[in-house]
């Protein structure tokens, strides 16, 4: 983007934003929200049904998916002599290692069949230990082997070219951008080790899901979402192997896969729906190649996928799109995005795709004694009009209870509602024909109470503690019953 544009853009934001309480202009609007950015990734990576599985979901839909994979899946079982990692036994991997050469050989296939249809390949290191009590030397220890199993697969494990196999990558050392720590598992000394490897962008934190990426300890942090299971309110993580956990207790109970799916897929639209139509905080959805509850949560990303991806302003990207659009952004308008000021849009029908989309704008504005909501855009009039006659409801939400109708509620009102339950937000909401149709973001705080979110938070030790947030166990990397 030439510096003009930059100008130019960054005037209209302004002028967007701040010039007035009412956002004139669908155009301005357009060009001042970010995208919504929906990332999918794997971790592990070894079955070779399930590689073939998503490669081809990610061919015929709008999505592209990351791969965090394990070194020891690139040693084969005669070979396994060649890994050391820190503070174990040689030789030794809490996960195994990656079959006989002909597997080797089908997954060098596969992960380079990923890799040019455009999926990313990352790092999820190697043994599946927990490098929470590891030092800076242990990770780059343990790194410096994930880049020696992936690129030396084939003089490690004496594989040869032959006319169905390259025995090459189709990608170098530079490429693999992105990593994310066994068991989530982390430590002080894992950043820089990373830096100093060449990554660019960390996946092993968790966090509020409408925390907006920011750089810490020299990478990009995209944390995995802390989240509750609709219509159980059972905490959980964005990742498969948590709602098996939450929901049949780690045990194969495919008589209830339906309802696991589902659970999954409301869970996960709620998030998304909220992010799309709030803060556009992206959206960070982590699965296994383990096919639980009759693979219910892997169909479930499928529905999620298809649901979200290709609707206006989605980009379902793999990991590193993400990062180039972070340092594409000039720094103010990044710290705009970050801070969630910007017109926001609102789209429904998310399942059928109708409704009056992305063309009318609320802005929410505390001026004195009131919060005011203002709409904008194409199909703004017509709305204003139905709140006024009445055949459309405008409702102030905190959390799921109504402290006021109208477009305006008090400030001392929604200070009070928001004390009384910190762990929500304000939302202004419009109601037509018994659906909802308009949402602002759901954590407007308007300066009056606070969240108490950590913003990009390591998992608490009592976090740890409950079993339905145990992220990423060496469990998660068994196949599952299909
Ligand atoms: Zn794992």
């Amino acid at each position: 983007m030439s510096l003009f544009n930059q100008i130019i853009r960054f005037a209209g934001l302004m002028s967007c934003v701040f010039g007035s309480l009412v956002v004139s202009d669908l155009a301005c609007a357009a060009e001042v929200r970010p995208p919504q950015f929906v990332m999918f990734s794997f971790d592990g990576s070894k079955s070779m049904p399930v590689w073939q599985e998503t490669r081809a979901f990610a061919k015929t839909n709008p999505v592209k998916f990351t791969y965090f994979v394990s070194g020891t899946y690139m040693l084969t079982q005669a070979h396994k002599g060649l890994y050391h990692g820190p503070h174990h036994k040689v030789g030794a991997s809490d996960i195994g290692f990656g079959g006989d050469s002909d597997e080797m050989m089908a997954r060098v296939n596969e992960i380079n069949s990923a890799y040019s249809e455009g999926n990313e390949i990352g790092s999820h290191a190697n043994g599946h230990y927990d490098g929470s009590t590891w030092s800076e030397s242990d990770w780059a220890d343990e790194l410096r082997q994930f880049s020696n199993l992936l690129f030396n697969t084939f003089t490690n494990n004496s594989l040869q070219a032959s006319a169905n196999f390259a025995a090459h990558f189709l990608f170098n050392l530079s490429e693999i951008a992105g990593f994310r720590a066994p068991l989530l598992g982390v430590s002080v000394g894992l950043w820089p080790a990373l830096k100093q490897s060449g990554y660019s962008y960390d996946t092993s934190r968790t966090a509020d899901p409408k925390v907006w990426p920011r750089k810490l300890d020299g990478l990009w942090s995209f944390p995995i979402a802390c989240l509750r299971i609709a219509g159980t309110g059972k905490r959980t993580l964005s990742m498969d192997y948590n709602f098996y956990y939450a929901q049949s207790g780690a045990k194969p109970d495919p008589a209830h896969s339906a309802l696991y799916e589902q659970q999954m897929y409301d869970t996960y639209m709620e998030y998304f729906r909220s992010n799309y139509n709030g803060n556009r905080a992206p959206v960070h959805l982590a699965d296994h190649f383990s096919l639980w509850n009759g693979g219910a949560y892997w169909h479930a990303m499928q529905r999620v996928a298809k649901a979200v991806c290709g609707l206006p302003e989605v980009r379902c990207v793999n990991y590193s799109e993400l990062v180039k659009f972070m340092e594409s952004q000039p720094t103010q308008i990044l710290a705009e995005y970050q801070q969630g000021r910007f017109p926001r849009a609102v789209a429904f029908n998310f399942e059928s795709k109708s409704g009056p989309a992305l063309d009318v704008v609320s802005q929410v504005a505390a001026s004195g004694a009131n919060v005011q909501a203002t709409l904008s855009g194409r199909d703004a009039g017509q709305l204003i009009a139905d709140l006024q006659n009445g055949s459309a409801q405008g409702l102030w939400k905190v959390g799921d209870q109504v402290i006021a109708e109208g477009t305006q509620v008090t400030a001392q009102d929604a200070a009070r509602a928001l004390r009384s339950a910190p762990e929500q937000g304000l939302s202004f909401v419009i109601h037509k024909d018994g659906q909802e149709i308009l949402r602002t973001d759901g954590d407007l705080q308007i300066g009056l109470a606070n969240s108490g979110q950590d913003e990009n938070a390591i998992m608490s030790f009592q976090e740890r503690q409950d079993p339905a947030l145990i992220p990423d166990p060496v469990e998660a990397h068994e196949d599952g019953e299909l």
